[in-house]
């Protein structure tokens, strides 16, 4: 959507937001205008910096008098590129990011729109409290983002999505008015709940200003390992097990193929092979437990009952928080690994855990036909049904012929996820890129009453215009 803003409109948002709460530098905007991998450029009339709830009110409240459309925006690391204007007011949590309170005997903490998860980390740990949402990009995500995007990670598992962690939300909604919903209730059944919908709303209900989240206990052990596997299938059975054996100790269970661990460690410097041969396949497993020990036996009596059983091929555990890191670092660069081979079709789909290993080798077949000689890294958070199938050009193809087949690879990878009964976005949301696709794959009387949901808050679709339904 392209949309001209009056200069009278301008002046008094500028006026709304004070000095420094606002910019039209182009260096200043330049990063906030494209996203991190450089595949979208925005373009914005005036970027907005409101330092508190009050001045997110009066910028929405002006907005929704004019019909002017808002993206919100806060880390900018999201990857379907709802963050990113195409001509709308961009207003940015940058500056929205205090601590208002954190509480041990609650277990709560209440962080403002802008603060890192990086941060929020920091907050937890300074009442000797956890926050366990985890993802790579913490130092830049916000909880506002993860919030509307209702993101996940590797710690899904045990804690749950951003959405389990929530117990209230301060919001301004398309109307300029606030709500204060910012509660730290444990139980509150009164009705329909608010902050429900606005939890993965994408920014297309309002701009949540801050959250109460729960605040978990620090566990007194943690144990990290590598496993290579023959095949996705064994990796679906050790998480069977796993489950079965560790008492709840499971916390990550992480599926990475073999080309993933190629690249990565061919492209990003300082990574090295978790174990000493190749494997089809790898799992990393973490345990944690509130008892000083269980975590280490319990993967000691994982694996060694694994590997007795013919479904582990090898396996290290870590030994030193080094060790874990470094274990760690294979996985979280499964992604940057393959940046250097050139465009890659990129598909976060879910599926019931059970038909994981189904999905890939269906995948695998289909997408090998369209294109012959790609390349296949598939991995993710396998415990969760979440794998983040990616298909590279083949070895010293162009990058342009790749290109062309991608939305073509996107229907065929997604309508086989559509016949297990997946998801064609399991963590990072439909954002500009595939909110159109989506419609089609849900049903007219859920598209319907959603689209309805949006008409009766935003009447004028002043929020993300672009974004969802
Ligand atoms: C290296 C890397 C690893 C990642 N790993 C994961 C992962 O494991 N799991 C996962 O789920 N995601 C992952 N992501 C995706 C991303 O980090 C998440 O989507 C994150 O939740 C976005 O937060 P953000 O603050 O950067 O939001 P942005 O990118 O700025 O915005 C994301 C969306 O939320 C909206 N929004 C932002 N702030 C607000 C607000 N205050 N109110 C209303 N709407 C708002 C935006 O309009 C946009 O639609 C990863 C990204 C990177 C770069």
């Amino acid at each position: 959507m392209t949309q001209s803003v009056s200069a009278d409109v301008l002046s008094r948002l500028k006026a709304a937001l004070g000095e420094g709460g606002w910019s039209q530098d182009p260096d200043r905007l330049e990063p906030k205008l494209k996203e991190w991998r450089g595949r979208w450029t925005g373009r914005t009339p005036l970027l907005a910096l409101p330092r508190t709830t009050a001045q997110v009110a009066a910028v929405v409240g002006i907005c929704a008098a004019e019909g002017v459309a808002i993206t919100p925006q806060g880390g900018n690391t999201g990857l379907v590129a709802g963050q990113i204007p195409q001509g709308e007011i961009l207003l940015s949590t940058e500056k929205l990011a205090a601590v208002r309170d954190v509480d041990a005997f609650d277990d709560v903490m209440v962080l403002e729109a802008g603060v890192t998860l990086a941060r929020a980390h920091e907050v937890a740990a300074s009442v000797n409290r956890r926050f366990p949402l985890s993802l790579a990009s913490e130092g830049s995500c916000t909880i506002g983002g993860l919030a509307s995007t209702n993101a996940g990670g590797t710690a899904v598992l045990r804690y749950g999505v951003m959405r389990d962690q929530i117990l209230g939300i301060e919001a301004v909604l398309p109307s300029g008015e606030v709500w204060n919903g910012l509660k730290r209730l444990r139980k509150d059944n009164t009705g329909y709940d608010l902050k429900q919908l606005l939890i993965g709303a994408e920014g297309t209900l309002g701009i949540i200003t801050a959250a109460s989240l729960k605040l978990q206990p620090i566990l007194a052990s943690r144990c990290v390992a590598v496993a290579g596997v023959a095949s996705a299938q064994d990796a679906i059975a050790l998480l069977a097990r796993a489950k079965d054996e560790s008492g709840g100790a499971v916390e990550a269970f992480e599926l990475m193929s073999r080309l993933g661990v190629v690249l990565a460690i061919k492209n990003i410097p300082g990574l090295r092979e978790p174990l000493a041969e190749a494997h089809p396949w790898y799992v990393l497993i973490e345990t944690a437990s509130g008892e000083p020990g269980a975590a280490e036996a319990a993967m000691e009596r994982l694996l060694s009952g694994a590997l007795e059983a013919g479904l582990i091929q090898d396996a290290t555990v870590a030994q030193t928080q080094a060790q874990a890191h470094a274990l760690w670092a294979v996985r979280e660069n499964q992604s940057g690994g393959q940046k250097p081979e050139g465009a890659a079709w990129k598909h976060d789909v879910s599926v019931p855990v059970s038909k994981v290993a189904a999905f890939i080798d269906q995948a695998n077949a289909a997408v090998e036909r369209l294109s012959p000689g790609v390349r296949i890294v598939a991995f993710g958070h396998v415990g969760d049904g979440n794998v983040h199938y990616d298909v590279l050009r083949a070895e010293g193809a162009p990058d342009d012929p790749h290109d062309a087949l991608r939305d073509q690879g996107a229907r065929i990878v997604h309508d086989i996820v559509a016949a297990m009964d997946g998801s064609i976005s399991a963590e990072h949301g439909l954002g500009a890129m595939k909110s159109a696709e989506a419609v089609g794959y849900k049903s007219p009387v859920e598209v319907a009453a959603l689209r309805a949901v949006r008409e009766a808050l935003d009447p004028r679709r002043i929020m993300n215009p672009r974004v969802l339904f």
